[in-house]
């Protein structure tokens, strides 16, 4: 089975085949809120669709958002299994006021998915040295949503017992091809971040996993129905004990 670990499915463009597009292949997609609408939209999908996984969060460039929104979405976090969006993008956002806030708010998804036992799907833009930091502080399973440092930053993310997750963009990146290269498939997940990150620039659709898996697999020379059911243990992984993976189905323990 194909693993999206992160998607966002609820967004318009797939309001006229979100179905079609679900069943295409076996997969289970992750579905992210990028904010309190869209984090309730996910968790509704998951109840619709029975390959999606909800999971909720504040994507950090609406840190604005968070006077408002961030204490419901917190609240949200015990129907799903996974976190996410979460994390810190010092690219969008300069102001230092608000990459503060950005900190503060990965502090409290950290804070909660530690007392939950969840996982987080972590957005990293210029700031994953702040993340790897600060996942030292708290017992939390972590994945870096499409990965996109150096190989270097990557083997931290191993050593932590983190996961770098890797987008068919992969096809047309040559430093995530590097990446994808060398690391330890233990700590290599797979994702669309649909509709975004594409291999072309059409719009990206999670079955699109199947492109990164070929991809890795010419890359580290192994065999692709191997590091298919890798990348799906890893996925049981950070998972458990929340749900179990059954044939195409995803069933609540
Ligand atoms: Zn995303």
């Amino acid at each position: 089975m194909l693993v999206d670990v992160h998607a966002h499915l609820d967004v318009e463009e797939f309001d006229k085949d979100r179905e079609e597009v679900l069943r295409k292949c076996r997969i289970v997609v992750v579905n992210a809120g990028v904010d309190l609408k869209s984090s309730m939209a996910s968790l509704n999908m998951a109840r619709s669709y029975p390959n999606v996984v909800p999971a909720v969060g504040l994507h950090p460039e609406f840190v604005e958002k968070a006077d408002l929104e961030l204490e419901k979405v917190l609240e949200l976090i015990k129907e799903a299994p996974i976190i996410s969006e979460v994390g810190l993008d010092f690219y969008w956002i300069k102001e230092e006021k608000l990459r503060k806030k950005q900190v503060e708010m990965l502090g409290r998804f950290m804070e909660e998915g530690e007392r939950q036992r969840k996982a987080l799907v972590i957005h990293s833009r210029g700031g994953l040295r702040d993340i790897l930091e600060m996942v030292t502080s708290y017992k939390v399973k972590f994945v870096i949503h499409a990965y996109e440092g150096s190989i270097k930053d990557a083997i931290r993310v191993h050593e932590l017992g983190g996961f770098v997750s890797i987008p068919p963009i992969i096809v047309r990146d040559k430093v995530r091809r590097t990446v994808a290269e060398k690391i330890p498939l233990e700590s290599i997940l797979t994702e669309t971040d649909s509709p975004f990150m594409g291999p072309d620039r059409y719009r990206n659709e999670p079955c699109n996993v199947a492109i990164t898996l070929m991809e890795l697999a010419k890359l580290r020379k192994q065999d692709v129905r191997e590091i298919e059911e890798k990348i799906q243990d890893n996925f049981k992984g950070i998972m458990e004990p929340y749900f179990s993976l059954s044939g195409a189905n995803l069933t609540n323990k």
